[in-house]
């Protein structure tokens, strides 16, 4: 589907609303119906029409098959957080005695799921470095059921061959379905990437064989820094799994209102990236040049160390990239992002505005140690600014 069919006319059916331009926030709890066979033909199948809104809702609705159109996938669900998103995607596809293979550093609340809760259930998580789809053929278990990827990474920009892995897994997969039934069957594995850094619009990992794509929307997709969300896509099976059960009980599915704010944020998106790609490539040209910086770490630079499978990858990439800043003193690391006029140090990012985060922001002073490259890490989102601007107030913090 053409990329402005899917932004600004599909699945808004503007004759059902007074054929208003934009959708309306349908504001509402429950749906009545006239008929009682009409609410138990809902009942039993809560997905295919509006009943009460923690399951489907209108305005979410056309959110809901504009991802899944972005993603190339069949159906998507939109959770309240990135966060939830992850966590009901992954709750929904592992049981007591199954083991998780992670990518190493994965997004923080992903590696608290893994690390706290889940073993408390049985459920096991080992990391292994990504960058080799070997490294995964040697830690695939008999019980391996899950696979967690996140390529680019949000702070160093580790990668996975997603073809590559989905070919093993589609092997892996065939070998065990043919297997004799034993009273432990393994199971079928499933892969779920969180491309949060990249958008549909530069990486579809559904389209790369990947089963579940994962972002956050708080970041491109809604990109004022004004609602967070979370959204997964794959086969409608997949989602109607997810939604029959983890969706409605954990209960975290997107409001009206921040659905509304998305579908917002979707018709600007391919501008908005296309500006944002293009000042950071001018800010990279400045910083490369700076002698505070050691590297730069960015997957469509030549100098990044998987450039070869980036540029094969994605067909972009925007506002994220990390300095390795030269630097004996963390309080120099403190004093340039203390610096800084016009990029703000906060979390988050693929917002209006450029951001700053230290890595030692998280490492107590006295655990900070200069020769440990990733303490000296600073990351910077680029917004929606000029370049010259951001450029300007980087040189002043520098000095
Ligand atoms: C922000 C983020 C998340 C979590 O999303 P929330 O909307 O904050 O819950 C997940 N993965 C990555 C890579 C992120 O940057």
């Amino acid at each position: 589907m053409d990329l402005s069919n899917i932004l600004y006319a599909y699945a808004e059916d503007r004759s059902q609303y007074f054929n208003a331009i934009a959708p309306p926030i349908m504001q509402t709890s429950n749906f009545a119906f006239r008929k009682v066979e009409d609410m138990s033909r809902a009942f039993e199948d809560e997905m295919s029409g509006y009943l009460y809104s923690r399951g489907i809702n209108p305005t979410v609705d056309i959110l809901r098959k504009k991802l899944a159109a972005l993603d190339g996938a069949e159906d998507a669900l939109v959770f309240n957080s990135g966060a939830a998103a992850i966590f009901a995607s992954v709750l929904a596809n592992v049981k007591s005695g199954y083991h998780i293979l992670s990518v190493d550093n994965p997004y923080t609340w992903a590696k608290k799921m893994f690390d706290i809760i889940l073993p408390r259930f049985g459920v096991k998580t080992t990391y292994i470095d990504g960058r080799s789809v070997e490294n995964f053929r040697d830690a695939i278990r008999p019980n391996t059921a899950l696979i967690y990827l996140e390529s680019p990474n949000s702070w160093d920009y580790a990668m996975q061959d997603l073809e590559g892995l989905a070919a093993l897994v589609k092997s892996i997969n065939a070998t065990r379905a043919s297997e004799s039934p034993s009273d432990k069957p393994s199971p079928q594995i499933i892969t779920i990437c969180d491309n949060s850094y990249c958008t549909p619009l530069y990486l579809q990992p559904a389209r790369l064989g990947i089963d579940i794509s994962l972002q956050s929307a708080t970041k491109y997709i809604g990109g004022h820094s004004d609602v967070v969300a979370g959204v997964i896509s794959g086969s409608h099976a997949m989602m109607k799994k997810i939604f029959d059960s983890e969706y409605l009980n954990i209960g975290s599915g997107i409001q009206p209102f921040n659905a509304w704010l998305l579908i917002r944020g979707l018709r600007t998106l391919p501008m908005r990236l296309q500006q944002i790609s293009a000042t950071t490539r001018t800010v990279i040209e400045f910083l490369k040049g700076h002698p505070k910086v050691e590297e730069l770490l960015f997957p469509l630079d030549p100098s990044f160390p998987q450039f070869e499978l980036a540029r094969k990858q994605l067909s972009g990439a925007c506002g994220l990239l990390t300095i390795v800043y030269r630097t004996e003193e963390r309080a120099e690391i403190v004093r340039f992002c203390e610096s800084l006029k016009h990029i703000m140090l906060a979390v988050s990012w693929g917002g209006h505005e450029s951001l700053v985060i230290p890595r030692c922001a998280g490492i107590k002073p006295e655990h900070f140690d200069a020769t440990i490259r990733e303490h000296r890490m600073v990351r910077l989102y680029i917004g929606l600014e000029t370049a010259d601007y951001l450029i300007e107030d980087l040189r002043q913090a520098f000095t």
